[in-house]
């Protein structure tokens, strides 16, 4: 067993979560007290955070007969004894009145059909009957519709809990029938108390800074951190700040950044190794892409035209789409490293490896595209003259490039923006995008510039680059589709 599920709360006063815990003992004393209880609860957060575990020991307060069996609990104690038989079978998984369904496999109607014929019968040894319905999310619209009506005409005796890490994807219609408790990220301390805890009682001599290294690592995530220490503590059952930072493999500088950084040096080669060794060290990498997400977002604020960073945002957000159905966890990053550092990996050390080593480079013979300094006015300037370079090359790019508009350009990499996705669709492809980075290269004077889309709102009439296209904008679309359209049919 994990150490997570070892030591996974039993009461409710031992919900690591405070809020959790409080909102909790709130619902479960006023059901002590009048008889009053929610029937849908929502457990909403990310994961780790003991969503189950409480469904779990709601369902044990509510059915709990006390010590002995025979209702011996003392008037208004809402905690479960974790003693009597129904408890024990709720611990043990065992119940035959608790259900927990994942909606991950069982998303379809029919199963909610079934639940919903199952849900009429009476509980056979509880008083009330528990549904925990995980990643509730999952279900097919048909099938949460299906779950919206038994939640509406709730059989008595009967409790839904439905947890969920994405609730933004629940029918609002749902979520309004529920009782909603948020699991919010567990601050730091929160985690170090719960990791001390563990520890302790696992007998690994742990010191504090160690723990904190872990807990930080775990991105407010209970089960995450346990998991580290879990792996940290079995090798040698002590812990330092050093067998903590080996762990996580800090030394090899596995993070985010430096991830980032190889990519956008163009280093491929090391960028898949370094993806393969997160894979081997049993990183998650939904949460590795969140956090590369973050730390670009971060850079892209402060250097809001960089294009070459909106270009890895939207790589790494269609890589972490693309995390939810793969049947290989790492092909998404794959993808995402080749699509990204491809036109790079002949020129190691661009732009951000290119600051670091200002000094450095100095000495040597400057490159004169480097000292050339870019301006997206210029690139905007200069479209019309792009467009008439494509022109003679493939004359629908050309008219597909009439209806976009230049939004980044640092030299490197020019990001356009795209108003219909139709166009953003034909241009991402590789012929096309290849005939317009050669357009780009001729006409501003440098060479390996990479291209990036953004699906923009429909066109302002005033800006500087409409004007080119002023005329007849709708009637060079109809004809950019007709054309490739042709083009492909051949
Ligand atoms: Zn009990």
């Amino acid at each position: 067993m994990t150490l997570y599920l070892k030591y996974r709360p039993q009461q409710v006063s031992e919900l690591d979560l405070t809020s959790v815990r409080e909102a909790m003992t709130k619902y479960l004393e006023s059901f002590f007290k009048d008889g009053n209880l929610p029937h849908a609860w929502l457990f909403s957060g990310p994961r780790g955070l003991g969503k189950t575990s409480a469904a779990r020991i709601l369902a044990k307060a509510i059915n709990c007969q006390g010590p002995g069996g025979k209702d011996t609990k003392a008037k208004g104690d809402f905690e479960p004894c974790n003693e009597c038989e129904m408890c024990i079978a709720v611990t043990s998984g065992a119940a035959v009145d608790i259900m927990e369904i994942d909606a991950a496999s069982n998303r379809g109607i029919d199963d909610i059909r079934e639940l919903r014929e199952k849900v009429r019968l009476a509980p056979m040894k509880a008083k009330y009957k528990v549904y925990i319905i995980d990643e509730v999310h999952m279900l097919t619209s048909e099938a949460a519709n299906a779950l919206l009506k038994t939640l509406e005409e709730p059989p008595g005796n009967t409790i839904f809990v439905l947890c969920t890490t994405e609730p933004d994807r629940l029918p609002e219609t749902v979520i309004s029938r529920c009782t909603r408790i948020s699991f919010k990220k567990a601050t730091l301390e929160d985690i170090v108390s719960k990791l001390e805890r563990v520890a302790k009682a696992e007998k690994i001599e742990a010191d504090k800074q160690a723990l904190e290294i872990l807990a930080k690592a775990g991105d407010g995530s209970f089960r995450d951190a346990i998991k580290l220490l879990e792996q940290a503590g079995l090798q040698s059952g002590k812990l330092d700040k050093a067998g903590a930072e080996k762990v996580l493999g800090m030394n090899t500088q596995l993070s985010a950044d430096r991830f980032l950084e190889l990519v956008y040096a163009g280093d491929a080669q090391k960028a898949l190794e370094f993806v393969g060794q997160m894979v081997e060290e049993g990183i998650n990498l939904r949460r590795f892409i969140e956090r590369g997400v973050e730390l670009l977002r971060e850079r892209l604020l402060d250097d809001i035209s960089n294009g070459r960073i909106l270009g890895l945002i939207e790589g790494l957000e269609k890589a972490y789409e693309r995390t939810k159905t793969t049947a290989v966890p790492q092909l998404p990053l794959e993808i995402f490293i080749i699509e990204n550092s491809k036109t790079q990996a002949s020129k190691p050390a661009e732009v951000i490896v290119e600051k670091k080593t200002e000094k450095t480079q100095k000495t040597e013979s400057a490159k004169p595209s480097e000292e050339v300094k870019y301006e997206l006015g210029e690139m905007q300037d200069k479209w019309a003259e792009v467009m008439k370079a494509v022109r003679p090359k493939n004359h629908s790019v050309e008219a597909l490039l009439r209806s976009t508009k230049p939004l980044g350009f640092d030299g490197r990499s020019l990001t356009l923006e795209v108003f219909y996705k139709f166009h953003k669709d034909k241009l991402e492809s590789e012929k096309c995008r290849r005939i317009v980075e050669v357009a780009v290269g001729e006409v501003m004077g440098v060479d390996g510039v990479k291209l990036f889309f953004k699906l923009g709102e429909k066109p302002a009439r005033t800006s500087k680059v409409e004007n080119i296209t002023a005329e007849g904008v709708d009637e060079d679309i109809i004809k950019a589709a007709e054309d490739i359209f042709k083009a492909e049919a051949v």
